[in-house]
C-alpha cells in the first residue's frame, strides 16, 4: 500500500539529526520509540545532550511538534541541539533530551492531530491508546525529569507568551524567559489568551490533558509552555524560541543552587 501522504518533512529533520550527530560528535541521536500505521513505521526521535562531568545532572525534557502543523518546535530543537556544544557555560550541569517531532503523522501532513485524527495534546495521562501518547508518556515516568518544557506555535496570536504549571517558578523562570526571547518577537500583551487569564504573555493554567508530567507524582518537575506567532517567519520563530531556551537554562541552574543553599 503506498504512503497516504508524503514523509519528506520526517526525512529532513532525520537527516538534519544525523549530521547534527556527526558535526557535534555530542549530541546522541535515537527513538524514543515506533509504530505503525498501515505497512509504513514511525518513529518519535529523540536527542539527547549530557553534561558527562557533572555528577546528578539536572534533566531536562524539550517537547516540540505535537502539533504537526507547528514545525517551529522541531526546527528551534534541531538548531538548539546545534548549538550546545559551542555553549558550555549555559550546558554545564544538564542533561537535555529533546523530543523534535512528537507527532511524526501530523508533522508529515502539516496538521494539528495525528492520522487518526486525534489532538494528542489533550490525550496525556487519560489512558490514551494512541501510540505516539504512550511513547511519550513512558519516556517521562523513566525519566524523571526536572523540568518539562513544550514548544508551540500559535497563528491566532500576534506575540509570544507562555504557560507556566504552578506559580513557584513564573518569577524566576517562565518572566526572565519570555523577556529574554522578547527580544526577538512582541510579546502579547492581551488580558485573555486562549480562553485564560493572562498578564503580559504569562498564564498560570492550562488545558487538561497536556503533554505534562504524570499528575500523581510526588515531586513534580517545572512544566512550561512557550508559544510564538505562527504567522512570523519562521527563522524569527526558531530565534526566540532558542533564546527562551537559553533563558531557562541559565536561571534553572541558578534558582536550584539558591534552593540549595537555603
Ligand atoms: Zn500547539
Amino acid at each position: 500500500m503506498p504512503s497516504p501522504f508524503s514523509l519528506e518533512p520526517l526525512e529532513g529533520v532525520f537527516q538534519q539529526m544525523r549530521s547534527l550527530e556527526e558535526r557535534t560528535g555530542r549530541v546522541l541521536c535515537s527513538n524514543a520509540g515506533e509504530f505503525k500505521v498501515g505497512d509504513q513505521l514511525y518513529s518519535v526521535p529523540r536527542m539527547r545532550y549530557c553534561d558527562g562531568a557533572a555528577d546528578d545532572p539536572l534533566r531536562i525534557g524539550i517537547f516540540g511538534s505535537i502539533h504537526g502543523d507547528e514545525p517551529v518546535g522541531a526546527y528551534a530543537l534541531i538548531e538548539f541541539f546545534a548549538e550546545l556544544a559551542q555553549n558550555e557555560q549555559d550546558t554545564c550541569g544538564y542533561d537535555l533530551v529533546g523530543y523534535p517531532v512528537c507527532n511524526p503523522t501530523g508533522f508529515a501532513k502539516k496538521t494539528r492531530d495525528n492520522h487518526d485524527g486525534k489532538d494528542l495534546n489533550r490525550e496525556f495521562w487519560r489512558g490514551s491508546t494512541q501510540e505516539e501518547v504512550r511513547i511519550l508518556e513512558k519516556e517521562i515516568l523513566a525519566r524523571n525529569f526536572h523540568g518539562i518544557i513544550s514548544l508551540h506555535a500559535d497563528d491566532t496570536s500576534e506575540g509570544i507568551y507562555g504557560f507556566v504549571q504552578g506559580a513557584a517558578l513564573y518569577h524566576d523562570l517562565l518572566r526572565p524567559a519570555l523577556k529574554s526571547a522578547g527580544a526577538f518577537l512582541p510579546v502579547n500583551g492581551a488580558a485573555e489568551i486562549d480562553g485564560f487569564t493572562a498578564f503580559d504573555g504569562l498564564i498560570r493554567d492550562c488545558y487538561p490533558g497536556v503533554l505534562s508530567t504524570h499528575p500523581e507524582l510526588e515531586i513534580k518537575p517545572f512544566e512550561l509552555i512557550f508559544e510564538t506567532p505562527g504567522k512570523e517567519p519562521l527563522h524569527r520563530q526558531i530565534t526566540a524560541t532558542k533564546s527562551f531556551l537559553y533563558s531557562v537554562l541559565r536561571n534553572y541552574r541558578s534558582f536550584i543552587s539558591y534552593a540549595q543553599n537555603l
